[in-house]
């Protein structure tokens, strides 16, 4: 789960938002993304796999003015990190945008639907599905769709939806975080104080099931039916470098406290709700899997002890002998073992 940053207000949001997301880019992803709605209320999308400055270069010289928009880094759990599932998304007429961080757990169903109902869903995500649910609500009020569309979800999810013709953001959250920053005469949406902090030092903090709904004079916060609550404004006084962090010394430390939320987002694409792992690129391979005598993992560096931890772990839940090799090293150890065998 990865970077978002939205922007309302009168400033550039194109330079506003991609700054954001540097600020991000120390959580790894694998590709990125920004919309923005001009002055003439024409919507500009752009995504790019691979670093940052693949999207930087896109942009470059043609990024539109504009006083709206959003931008995301993806990690992708559903569908490949490439140019057309990189977020953001948007429905079939075009007007609506979404950006996520997270897993929709109820996709497959979703999607199925839409596509039974005529929706021509154009990439591999999880993601693309909110954005046609969102259009199918949607009449006049980007925020009262959002929450129509929240309540058929499930899963976890940090998001951000705009319409082309309505000057505002709504954010919503579910085991995801998200933040609102307010400041004067503009407002921000982010997943991580870091990617706000050099504008504002105020921010919400929002709870499990909020729906923000942020525009330049400010924030409503509503549950998912629309009953508003209240949230708590905090200020914050840690550096942008401090936030980053996360208010760790250190990164390090930082790391080490992360690590159940970062190996539960690691698998979370792959388990499905029955508690099950699904690896959807093996699906029709039953009969060659079945007719595997051994596994052999080659790796390097820190994926060689994730090879360690894999090895272990194939041969305790399949039960077939399993070897972790430095890739240096493979071509001997292959030899002495077949020689070993013989
Ligand atoms: N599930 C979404 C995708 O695969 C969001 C991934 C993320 O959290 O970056 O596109």
């Amino acid at each position: 789960m990865c970077g978002i940053v939205g922007y309302t207000g009168p400033r550039e949001a194109g330079s506003i938002l991609i700054e954001g997301l540097k600020r991000l880019e120390y959580r790894g992803y694998d590709s990125a993304g920004i919309a923005l709605v001009d002055e003439d209320g024409d919507l500009f999308v752009e995504k790019k796999a691979g670093k940052l400055a693949n999207l930087q270069t896109a942009i470059a010289d043609r990024t539109p003015h504009a006083a709206i928009g959003l931008a995301h880094t993806r990690w992708a759990t559903h569908g490949r990190p490439n140019d057309l599932n990189a977020h953001p998304h948007q429905d079939c007429t075009g007007d609506i945008t979404v950006i996520h961080n997270g897993i929709i757990e109820n996709f497959r169903e979703l999607r199925d639907g839409l596509e039974a109902r005529g929706h021509g869903l154009t990439s591999e995500t999880d993601t693309e599905a909110i954005a046609h649910l969102i259009e199918e609500s949607y009449t006049g009020d980007i925020a009262e769709a959002t929450r129509a569309t929240l309540r058929r979800l499930e899963g976890a999810y940090a998001l951000v939806v705009m319409h082309r013709g309505e000057n505002r953001l709504v954010g919503a959250r579910q085991d995801v975080p998200l933040v609102v920053g307010v400041a004067e005469g503009e407002s921000f949406l982010a997943s991580d104080v870091a990617a706000i902090l050099a504008h504002t030092d105020r921010v919400i903090y929002l709870d499990e099931g909020d729906v923000a709904d942020i525009r330049p004079a400010g924030v409503v916060v509503t549950d998912v039916h629309g009953a508003p609550v209240e949230r708590v404004v905090t200020t914050i006084d840690w550096s942008p470098e401090a936030a980053e962090k996360g208010g760790y010394e250190h990164f390090m430390l930082k790391e080490i406290h992360e690590q159940p939320t970062s190996l539960r987002q690691a698998i979370a694409g792959r388990v499905t709700r029955n508690d099950r792992i699904w690896l959807e690129e093996l699906e029709g391979f039953d009969e060659t899997l079945r007719g595997i005598d051994r596994v052999e993992l080659v790796a390097c560096g820190t994926a060689y002890y994730a090879a360690l931890v894999g090895a272990a772990a194939i041969e305790d839940w399949i039960g077939v002998p399993a070897r972790a090799t430095f890739g240096s090293e493979f071509g001997t150890a292959r030899r002495r073992s077949t020689r070993g065998r013989s």
